[in-house]
This record gives C-alpha cells, sequence and structure tokens, in this order.
C-alpha cells in the first residue's frame, strides 16, 4: 500500500456498500481489538491482517481490499468471527469481498483461488456440480497450460487407482440447479 493517500481517493460508496452484505452489517462496531487477526491461522500469510481489512474497508480503500491477497487466503475456518467481541462475522465478510472482487475483476492476478472459484461456479451453473479434474484442467488452462503437463503424472495415477473420473458429474434437474442460481443472484442484485 502506498504510503499517503489523500482522502478523495478513498471511496466512501465502497465502505457504504460494505455495511449491506452478509457479515459486513456491523463493521462499523469494530474497535480494531486485533482479537480476529489473533485467532486466524493464515494472518502470518496475508498481506493484511484481518483487523486491517476491517479498518481498510471502513475508510473505503477499495483498491487495496479488492487486490489484497487476504481475501483469497482466508480458510473460512470461522476463528475470527467466534473471538470478535462486537459480534461481525468476519468469515462471511470475506465471501462478500471475494464476490466483488471477481465480480470487478480486481484480484490478484497469477493467484490460483479466484480461478478456481470462478471455474467451480461455472460447472455448477452448468452440471449442477464440479467435477475435480475438469476443474484442475481448467483452472490450469487459464493459470498456466504448461502445469498440465506437470500435474499429468499425479493425475494418471488417481485416475488409474479411481479416484478421480474424467467423466462429467451432474445432476438429472440441472434446469432446476440453474433457475435455482439465477433466482439467487436476481435477488441479489435487488438488493445492491
Ligand atoms: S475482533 Fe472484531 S472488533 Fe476486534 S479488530 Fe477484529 S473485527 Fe474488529
Ligand atoms: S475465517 Fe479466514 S480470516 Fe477468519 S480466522 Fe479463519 S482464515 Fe482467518
Amino acid at each position: 500500500m502506498r504510503g499517503i493517500k489523500f482522502e478523495a481517493e478513498l471511496d466512501r460508496a465502497f465502505a457504504r456498500w460494505a455495511t449491506t452484505v452478509p457479515g459486513g452489517e456491523r463493521i462499523r462496531e469494530c474497535i480494531q481489538c486485533g482479537a480476529c487477526s489473533a485467532a486466524c491461522p493464515m494472518s502470518g500469510y496475508m498481506d493484511y491482517t484481518p483487523r486491517r481489512i476491517i479498518a481498510l474497508v471502513k475508510e473505503g480503500f477499495k483498491d487495496e481490499v479488492l487486490s489484497s491477497r487476504t481475501i483469497w487466503l482466508c480458510a473460512s475456518c470461522y476463528a475470527c468471527a467466534v473471538e470478535c467481541p462486537q459480534g461481525i462475522n468476519i468469515t462471511d465478510f470475506m465471501y462478500a469481498l471475494k464476490e466483488r472482487a471477481i465480480k470487478e475483476g480486481r484480484y490478484p492476478k497469477g493467484l490460483p483461488t479466484p480461478i478456481y472459484a470462478q471455474e467451480f461456479a461455472r460447472l455448477v451453473r452448468a452440471r449442477g456440480r464440479s467435477t475435480e479434474s475438469l476443474l484442475v484442467i481448467r483452472a490450469a488452462l487459464r493459470l498456466n497450460p504448461l502445469r498440465l503437463l506437470k500435474l499429468a503424472p499425479l493425475g494418471l495415477r488417481l485416475l488409474l487407482r479411481g479416484r478421480m473420473g474424467l467423466r462429467p458429474e451432474q445432476v438429472r434437474d440441472r434446469a432446476a440447479v440453474r433457475a435455482m442460481l439465477t433466482a439467487s443472484e436476481n435477488a441479489k442484485s435487488r438488493e445492491e
């Protein structure tokens, strides 16, 4: 993060939006105690600890938050949410930030997690289920196709042992799953 940022560069609309999404309703109550960061098993690897993410969001540091690795390193363990004395559900809030980062294409380039998240969502929308082998292939093609060569021996072993299949898995009523997802997306965009 740059040392100095001018107030005019902050995105107040982003700070307001944050209070309307699941987990963000109470972020204005954050007292910056740091209990979330202390409880977080991933904070040592994050560019901003959970406490700092909340502080940045509250002030409108949209670029820094959406392009941070923190939101993608969150392991959804809920330790922060359990420890927070203000009852802030940081874990759910991290999901809202991930969703926004994907929507705006602001996630850190080259980081596999956002790519996997997008391909997972596409598979579920198309077939109602995700197939591990297809997920890995599709993500690798976007991230680094050469990596597929490296993964091939492991993939072959898993295939031979029956631990992974190439046949796409799918539910019977795929249209119903799609209708459900569309309804939930429409409801969400009405709220925004
Ligand atoms: S534990 Fe809760 S109140 Fe304390 S810094 Fe984290 S989010 Fe804020
Ligand atoms: S849910 Fe995410 S941010 Fe919270 S403690 Fe676990 S890894 Fe850290």
